[in-house]
């Protein structure tokens, strides 16, 4: 993902860096306000599955991918 990818990231997911690393390739998490969850931008992936509960307001609409919030805006 490049720095401008990032950034359109940064403001669809309303996310931010935080201090935990991804436990697959050690970089720095970032937290996304709107889903409520933890991803991985190097990864592309969230930290967290998707909960169970299909009227969830933050998972209901949560891309499979971090990436493909950019799709969706
Ligand atoms: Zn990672
Ligand atoms: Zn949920």
């Amino acid at each position: 993902m490049d720095q401008e990818a990032l950034a359109r990231l940064e403001a669809a997911l309303e996310a931010g860096p935080c201090e935990s690393p991804c436990p697959r390739c050690g970089e720095k998490q970032w937290y996304s306000r709107r889903y409520d969850a933890f991803f991985c931008p190097r990864c592309d992936a969230w930290a967290e599955e998707a909960c169970e509960d299909p009227h969830c307001e933050y998972c209901a609409g949560r891309p499979e991918r971090p990436s493909l919030a950019l799709d969706i805006e």
